[in-house]
């Protein structure tokens, strides 16, 4: 039969059986986001749609085709968020946020693009991401990869590799330009539609077209490394001399360009051949211009953004299982005295063991019918209450997981099992 309601193409659910994967690799970035120092910022999914063709660019794919913008009722144009930097240094502006002369902001939440919903590319995809602003220096730039290698190492990430680049200053970046213009005008005849309108309009852009008959184009093109400024220079020069210390390896890609114009120096990727076209798991970089740009003092910035559904797909083909949520018990009344009983019992547990997952038995059921949904919900332990435990005021264990024999417990006792069997909290 026909499902009379299909999901938004791209946009995917997330079923219980995945969200095991997603609550273990938020949980993990979270931690080291705030062992670093970061703090959460929470902000709103929708944005004017000026806010983002001002800071992502107009001639870019996110800006020309990629974004859900629609007129509210008071005909103002809004946007559905493509990503989180605009928003974020909006809100920093706003709210005063940059009157504190240094911050380190960490975020996280679904991200809306209309493109062609493929492996690792949907309409509404996930992202954590990382704004620091108020430093100028490669040591910051440093600091988030470090961060971001981290995030790989913990969560036993395996095949990625870290590319960097960088795009130098503006000024850098105009002198570059000109030399990128004449080489593509001279190859004008066999530039597509897209890098023959970009030309003029934004030629970097160029550099990071996926249009397979452009890639020999590329390759042949000047490369910005070679025209940098001597303080974009020093900087990345500074940069690799960190991440070689502290042993992150990497390689310069001198055609990573990024799809966002409002880059600057630093540009990196980390990147897998893991997962097809859609390689790229965390993108980031420098972007000293865009604070000022959206109406914000002249205030340094970089940042970076982790894909959830790229990070999650490479450790789910590694088996990686996330958090476990399922109960550890499930208790099962027999009788018309052990359901009354049934219901306190849960709540004076939970009570008293803030960290036990306990499922109770609803809608009654024979003993069967209940071990069965106990199976189900893949709980360690069933807790058994019948009217023979009730008379006797014992408790019986039926071990769902291992092979060992049920026991009989005084009702006493169930606290020292609790304590015995139940994770340690962790602080
Ligand atoms: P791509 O080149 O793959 O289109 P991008 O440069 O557009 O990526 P960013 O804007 O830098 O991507 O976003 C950061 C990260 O967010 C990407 O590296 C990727 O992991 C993830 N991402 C971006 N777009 C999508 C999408 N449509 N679906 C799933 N993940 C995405
Ligand atoms: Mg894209």
């Amino acid at each position: 039969m026909a499902k009379l309601f299909q999901a938004v193409r791209g946009m995917n659910d997330a079923l219980p059986a995945d969200t095991p994967l997603w609550a273990g690799v938020e949980a993990t970035l979270r931690d080291i986001l705030v062992s670093y120092g970061y703090q959460e910022i929470r902000l709103p999914l929708v944005e004017k749609t000026e806010l983002f063709a001002r800071s992502i660019g107009t001639v870019t794919d996110i800006v020309e085709k990629e974004m859900y913008t629609f007129n509210d009722r008071n005909g103002d144009s809004l946007a559905l968020r493509p990503e989180g930097t605009a928003g974020c240094v909006r809100a920093c502006i706003e709210q005063g946020l940059l009157r504190n002369p240094m911050q380190r902001l960490w975020y996280g939440g679904p991200m809306f693009r209309h493109e062609r919903p493929q492996q690792g590319r949907y309409r509404q995809f996930h992202q954590i991401g990382v704004e620091a602003f108020g430093m100028a220096g490669p040591d910051i730039d440093a600091e988030l990869i470090c961060m971001t290698a981290r995030c790989w190492q913990r969560l036993g990430v395996q095949d990625v590799a870290l590319e960097l680049n960088s795009l130098g200053t503006r000024e850098a970046r105009a002198a570059y330009r000109e030399r990128l213009v004449g080489y593509l005008e001279s190859r004008r005849e066999d530039l597509d539609e897209d890098s023959r309108r970009r030309l003029h309009s934004n030629p970097l852009r160029v550099l990071d077209s996926k249009h397979p008959a452009m890639q020999a184009i590329i390759a042949e093109a000047p490369v910005l490394l070679d025209h940098l400024d001597l303080e974009s220079r020093q900087h990345l020069d500074r940069l690799q001399e960190f991440l070689s210390a502290v042993g992150i390896t990497y390689t310069l890609n001198t055609r990573l360009v990024r799809g966002l114009d409002y880059y600057s120096k630093t540009v990196f990727e980390w990147v897998t051949g893991r997962l097809g076209a859609q390689g790229t798991i965390c993108a980031g970089g420098r972007y000293d211009g865009l604070v000022e740009q959206l109406g914000g003092a002249e205030i340094p910035a970089v940042g970076f953004a982790i894909g959830l559904e790229r990070l999650i797909a490479l450790l789910g083909s590694d088996g990686y299982t996330g958090l476990d949520q399922s109960p550890q018990a499930y208790l099962v009344m027999v009788g018309e005295q052990a359901e009354r009983r049934g219901l306190i019992l849960a709540e004076t547990l939970r009570n008293a063991w803030p960290a036990l997952h306990l499922q109770f038995n609803c809608s009654g059921g024979s003993f069967k019918t209940q071990l069965k949904r106990a199976d189900r919900s893949r709980a360690q332990w069933a807790l058994i209450l019948g009217q023979e435990e009730i008379d006797s005021d014992t408790i019986a264990i039926k071990f769902l997981r291992e092979a060992q024999e049920q026991t009989t417990l005084p009702m006493a006792a169930l606290d020292d099992f609790l304590r015995d069997h139940l994770p340690q909290p962790t602080q």
